[in-house]
């Protein structure tokens, strides 16, 4: 620490950096393309939280439950609960009928696909003594939780106690709200080159490609989605950046007139995902929010009118199989609803990228780096689970930096680590 660091991006993923890397004595600047922060995906009107669950326990769900109880306690203490957030548990509908190509395209969590059969079981082997507390994250829905939601006693569902909403965009501002951290706006950063100061200290410069340098930086952080692949390192593009897709997506929301809200905030998990209930910003009207498309390699944004009528009646059907009517939109206000399209980053196997571009010696042979400059690192490709990854990887990522014991297991790590890809 005590060092400068820069970070490319201020999503959740990049607040999140910021935010561990001050609290451990770096001087932090967090430049953005846009002139605020949460101006990408995390500008997402409201989102879900929830573990996921498959009957072998698999990598997934188990970084996914770390990933919750680091977003839980970050949550808690930084956001003021039942304005920003809120942890109303959420409800889980199975759709094992769903045919496994079709789950692919339509599910709002590409991560939960490839072992459809399995995805959204709860393990056995949380019969376990030693497995029990993980079984009080997720339990087959009771009777009374459905009756709540207007649903059948019967109906196949998981509920997780532990999840909620979150307004993303609140809790950037609030990551980033600290001494050590500056926020740096219509700042598009293009290049990485390394370069060597007056005294000879080895630097990385952030700059437009074009002459325009933002900052100067011993340790630069990617956290910019999609758009990490096309920054210039030293003039070159790096291998782990072919592993980043693109994921356009859009959610319709709309706002209650007053005294419409209702009083079940539950979010519902299916196909499709469903908020209920959120406030928006101070004035603290209440709104719903229902997602989302899944439009793969699609990044126009915005999407043309007819893309968004599709989405949005694609939304609308979705809703449709998650709750029965009287307890949902009607058709004539989900017509009223307003649209939101951005853009998920993806790896191509669904999980996030952590840590060192490349492994600094590799780096040194490719670009001719200055000794004593580190290799960029990354944070970013967190799918459809951002708001439930991006604290867990901020942690992760600061572990590995300063060798620090990992906030989860060797294995679950290194199903993260960025360089998987540069084998
Ligand atoms: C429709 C939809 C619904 C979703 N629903 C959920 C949900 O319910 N639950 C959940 O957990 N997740 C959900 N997600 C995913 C979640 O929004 C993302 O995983 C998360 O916001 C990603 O955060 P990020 O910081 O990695 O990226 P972003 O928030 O996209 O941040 C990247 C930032 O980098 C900036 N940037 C880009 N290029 C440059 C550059 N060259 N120089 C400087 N800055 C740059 C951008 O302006 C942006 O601010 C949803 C996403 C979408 C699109």
């Amino acid at each position: 620490g005590g060092g400068h660091a820069a970070i490319v991006g201020a999503g959740i993923a990049g607040a999140a950096c910021a935010r561990q890397l001050a609290l451990r004595g770096w001087q932090v600047t967090v430049l953005d393309t846009a002139s605020h922060p949460a101006a990408g995906a995390s500008a997402l009107p409201a989102g879900i939280f929830a573990p996921h669950t498959s009957s072998d326990d698999s990598p997934l769900s188990r970084i996914t439950r770390a990933g919750q109880r680091c977003s839980l306690q970050c949550l808690q203490q930084l956001l003021q609960a039942g304005q920003d957030w809120e942890m109303t548990g959420v409800l889980e509908r199975r759709q094992l009928a769903t045919p496994p190509d079709e789950t692919a395209a339509l599910s709002d969590s590409p991560a939960a696909v490839p072992t459809r059969r399995s995805a959204h079981e709860r393990p056995p082997a949380w019969k376990d003594a030693l497995a029990a507390p993980a079984a009080d994250w997720s339990e087959e829905a009771s009777a009374a939780t459905l009756e709540v939601l207007g649903l059948p006693a019967d109906t196949p569902a998981l509920w997780h106690p532990r999840g909620g909403w979150l307004r993303p965009a609140a809790l950037v501002q609030a990551l980033l709200d600290h001494p050590g951290i500056h926020f740096v706006g219509d700042a598009q950063v293009q290049a990485l080159d390394a370069l060597k100061t007056a005294e000879g200290q080895p630097l990385w410069s952030l700059s437009d490609g074009q002459g325009q340098q933002w900052a100067q930086a011993d340790l630069v952080v990617l956290c910019a989605g999609p758009q990490s692949a096309s920054i210039r390192i030293n003039g070159q593009s790096l291998a782990a950046a072919q592993a980043l897709q693109t994921i356009r997506g859009q959610v319709s929301w709309g706002r209650y007139a007053e005294g419409q809200a209702p009083a079940a905030h539950q979010p519902v998990n299916g196909h499709g995902s469903w908020v209920p209930y959120f406030r928006i910003g101070q004035d603290a009207d209440a709104a719903w929010v229902m997602g989302s498309s899944f439009e793969r390699g699609q990044s126009a944004l915005p999407p043309s009118a007819e893309d968004a009528a599709t989405a949005h009646a694609g939304n609308g059907a979705k809703l449709q199989t998650l709750l029965p009517e009287g307890h949902r939109p009607d058709a004539q206000a989900f017509a009223r609803a307003q649209h939101w399209a951005q853009l998920r980053c993806a790896s191509t196997d669904r999980l996030p990228l952590v840590g060192p571009l490349l492994p600094t010696q590799a780096l040194q042979a490719l670009h001719t780096l200055p000794e004593g400059l580190a290799s960029p690192w990354v944070a970013t490709a967190m799918g459809s689970r951002g708001l439930t990854w991006a604290l867990l990887c901020a942690e992760l990522l600061a572990a590995r930096l300063h060798a620090e014991p990992l906030p989860l297991p060797n294995p679950l790590a290194l199903a993260l680590a960025s360089d998987r890809y540069c084998k």
